[in-house]
């Protein structure tokens, strides 16, 4: 699938609003990604996740990591894809770890993966977590970059799709400056 082929199916499943929204982080934004309307469909979310496992099978690694909620299905139809394991990481007192007897052997090779990437944060996060149980993150990957490939995490990266969105301050945001009613979607995939 080409990068438009997979924009089409966001839009047909309203994962990808155009318009203006006001994020959870508080800032203003002309598109909105929601990719649990997409991942809804398992048939879809295999297929996509196929994409991206044969963008990193190469590096190796023998288990996929992701934070939940957002990345929990990502993770899994991309660790089939690719025949390993499948975790997921989630907060405990604030800080992402991994736990339900979770094991990630001593330099395992790891992959990374989320819905989408905005500004890396939870990614970030998540490779921490798999490092601080002994793992080696080789790559990461996510179904969306929403930051035109400017994140940096430091190892190989891929993403299905990469959006240049902007994001502004309510206070210099043109839509708002223009008039604009802003939405505010029901919730968020990614911080
Ligand atoms: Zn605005």
């Amino acid at each position: 699938m080409t990068e438009n082929e997979i924009l089409d199916i966001f839009r047909k499943h309203s994962a990808l609003l155009e318009g203006h929204f006001v994020l959870t982080s508080g800032l203003h934004s002309d598109r909105y990604i929601q990719c649990a309307l997409v991942l809804q469909h398992p048939a879809t979310a295999e297929a996509l996740c196929a994409q991206l496992a044969s963008k990193l099978g190469n590096l190796g690694a023998t288990v996929v990591a992701a934070p939940a909620l957002g990345g929990v299905i990502v993770s899994y139809e991309v660790a089939r894809a690719l025949g390993v394991r499948s975790l997921f990481t989630e907060r405990q007192d604030g800080v992402m770890t991994l736990r339900r007897g979770f094991t990630i052997a001593p330099g395992e090779p790891t992959l990374v993966v989320e819905d989408v990437v905005t500004t890396g944060g939870s990614t970030r996060e998540t490779i921490t977590a798999v490092e601080q149980a002994g793992g080696n993150v080789v790559g990461v990957g996510s179904l969306i970059d929403r930051s035109g490939g400017k994140v940096d995490l430091g190892v190989p990266r891929s993403a299905l799709v990469t959006l240049d969105v902007k994001s502004y301050n309510p206070a210099d945001c043109p839509l708002c400056k223009s008039g604009t009613p802003v939405v505010k979607p029901g919730s968020r995939s990614k911080r």
